[in-house]
């Protein structure tokens, strides 16, 4: 059982480099903090729950007086048999949060000055399982719908990603194997508000079949009648800046096993474009490394394989 985590955590994440550096200089620092976030500063024994715990190997694991259960810092979390300091942790937790598009696998082997890329892939994949939290909130009231081929160069050859976006709100991204009427179906019964109004295209796809009871206007509209006034204009421009996002930060090196990790990266931080800052995502990465149970990097990224939001009828790649 872990306690409650204080709510204003997030505050006292530095905001600047600077700030950074002198907040978080040492190990025990970082514990501090890791201990704040896990058990309200307290720690526990993960068996009994037992507060009377003293500390052995260095601080990173703790025995429990009464059972004799020994809990290291981050057993039972995301972070589990990390062999690397939580001083590095928060250093690249630090980067990515910084960034407002995020960072590359590249850019962060060279910042962390890992040996390999595969290390540095890695760490990134498992920061962000733990900064995308699922945001169940359906879309509405008013949604438009609409699909892209994003990727070549290198990447994934133009993978089919279906869009969903409020009016300047909230967007939602699935990477589908179709745009047929059951993928449509299964994408808007997974993201929109069953009474969500919806605007798409001409696409057969969109039908009573597909969007059910939901209120559903199809517009057909020239070149010209789209540039003077576009109908799904939000899920063009998220579209536009997801392939500008793919290909400036990413150098488009993105293969379209990991698409939908990716997808989710960029809608989490598309949707909080307006509200959050530093502090406030470097601490949710933290909240939820040490809320997540420990996962493998194959269940990291079969969690994010493609049709995730399909499950019922998806079988994952071998
Ligand atoms: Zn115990």
């Amino acid at each position: 059982m872990t306690q409650a985590i204080p709510d204003d955590l997030w505050r006292d994440f530095p905001r600047t480099a600077t700030e950074f550096e002198a907040r978080f200089a040492t190990e025990e620092d970082c514990r501090a903090y890791w201990m704040a976030a896990r058990w309200g500063g307290e720690p526990a024994c993960a068996r009994c729950n037992s507060t009377r715990v003293w500390t052995i190997r260095e601080g990173t694991t703790f025995e429990c007086a009464d059972c004799g259960h020994q809990t290291s810092l981050t057993s039972g979390t995301l972070l589990e048999k990390t062999r690397k300091p939580l001083k590095m942790w928060f250093r690249a937790i630090f980067e990515i949060s910084t960034r407002r598009t995020g960072i590359s696998a590249k850019d962060l082997q060279r910042i962390m000055g890992f040996g390999s890329y595969k290390t540095a892939w890695s760490w990134l994949h498992k920061l962000r399982a733990a900064m995308v939290r699922s945001d169940s909130e359906p879309l509405g009231p008013f949604v438009q719908m609409d699909e892209a081929l994003v990727g070549g160069k290198g990447g994934p050859n133009k993978e089919l990603v279906l869009v969903a976006a409020e009016a300047n709100g909230r967007v939602r991204l699935a990477h589908a194997e179709s745009n047929d009427e059951g993928t449509l179906k299964r994408f808007a019964d997974g993201q929109i508000a069953a009474k969500a109004q919806v605007v798409t295209d001409g696409h057969a796809g969109y039908n009573s079949e597909s969007l059910g009871k939901r209120t559903h206007e199809a517009i057909v509209q020239t070149k010209a009648e789209r540039r003077e006034n576009d109908a799904v204009q939000s899920c063009h421009w998220t579209i536009s800046l997801l392939k500008r996002w793919l290909i400036g930060t990413h150098a488009g090196a993105v293969r379209p096993k990991h698409l939908q990790a990716y997808l989710d990266e960029f809608a989490f931080r598309h949707n909080r474009r307006k509200t959050i800052g530093v502090s406030r995502i470097a601490a949710r990465v933290i909240e939820s490394l040490v809320a997540k149970p420990p996962r493998t990097m194959r269940q990291i990224i079969d969690a994010t394989t493609r049709c995730r939001w399909f499950a019922s009828t998806h079988v994952a790649p071998a």
